[in-house]
């Protein structure tokens, strides 16, 4: 399949980071979210973190210029039905992500593929929420999108070969690189992240070492650019407690326990960076 143009359903952090991404790469964007004051954030983040790439001398000024060309916005998801594909990253909610797949449904030629950016909803449970479930897929980028390499593919049970082959050519076409992967609770790297992050917490509240040599053990040890402590605070301790609930109703092992410490400041709205404390004070 020859993809010209990308659909893109959310302006937010990761919608604007792919729309990003994929016009660097001289792809046509259509942007969707539900007000024009989100899409306007979007576009002006992507000015934004392309300047930041033509200071690194990463780009020319034309270079963002162009990319910036291919990208245009709109509310009414009517404007998506010239993608080849549609890359879903609206908020994670699996209703309203169902809601809008099934919305797509009615608007979208049959051979066109849809994809998902969701870290968490099965991707084969979504599937057979749609009328493609043979042409839907994960596509899972990473924060942030423009610097960071990699992209999960997630094949729920339904996902045609075809299908999964056009995603990772398209992967490659934005410069990343693709791993595959089946559908599982927290694909590859979260499923290893978040609980090497809990273990952190357990280390921590057993006393065995400060939280700034667990962190400087763990990057200088095993080369990670940050520890995992500071990562927890980059990402939320209210988000890496929920993702270890989810392993652990989902596998059912004691392994994904959440640590009692991660759990306690959790409930004390010690949450990382984005409360000013959390393993460490902002
Ligand atoms: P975000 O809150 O920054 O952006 C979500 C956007 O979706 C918002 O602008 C919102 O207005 C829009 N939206 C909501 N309903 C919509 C609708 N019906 N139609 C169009 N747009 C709609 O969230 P985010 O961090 O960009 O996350 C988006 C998705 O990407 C989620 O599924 C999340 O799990 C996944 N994800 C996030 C990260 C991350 O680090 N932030 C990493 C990987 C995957």
């Amino acid at each position: 399949m020859d993809i010209q143009t990308v659909g893109i359903i959310g302006a937010g952090t990761m919608g604007n980071g792919i729309a990003q991404a994929c016009a660097v790469a001289g792809l046509n964007v259509v942007m969707i979210d539900v007000a024009e004051a989100a899409l306007a954030r979007g576009v002006a983040n992507v000015a934004t973190s392309l300047d930041r790439l033509i200071k690194k001398d990463k780009l020319t000024a034309a270079q963002k210029d162009a990319a910036l060309a291919l990208i245009t916005t709109a509310t009414d998801h009517a404007a998506l039905t010239g993608a080849q594909i549609v890359i879903e990253a609206a908020t994670e909610s699996e209703a309203l992500k169902v809601k809008i797949l099934q919305q797509l449904d009615g608007l979208l030629a049959p051979e066109v593929i849809v994809a998902t950016n969701t870290s968490s909803i099965s991707i084969t449970k979504l599937a057979a929420a749609t009328q493609r479930a043979d042409r839907f897929i994960g596509m899972h980028f990473f924060n942030p999108v423009p610097l960071m390499a990699l992209v999960e593919i997630i094949r729920g049970l339904q996902t045609s070969d075809a299908t999964h082959a056009a995603v990772k050519t398209l992967t490659e076409r934005l410069g990343k690189t693709p791993i595959t992967v089946k559908n599982a609770p927290g694909f590859v790297v979260n499923r290893i992240l978040v609980p090497m992050i809990n273990e952190a917490f357990f280390v921590l509240a057993e006393g065995i070492a400060t939280a700034e040599d667990i962190d400087a053990g763990m990057k200088l040890g095993t080369n990670q650019p940050i520890g995992p402590l500071a990562l927890a605070d980059m990402i939320g301790l209210d988000v890496c407690l929920a993702v270890m609930n989810v392993y652990m109703a989902e596998y059912n092992d004691s392994k994904y326990r959440p640590a009692p410490l991660l759990k306690e400041m959790v409930a004390a709205g010690w949450l990382g960076r984005k409360t000013g404390r959390g393993v460490y004070t902002y």
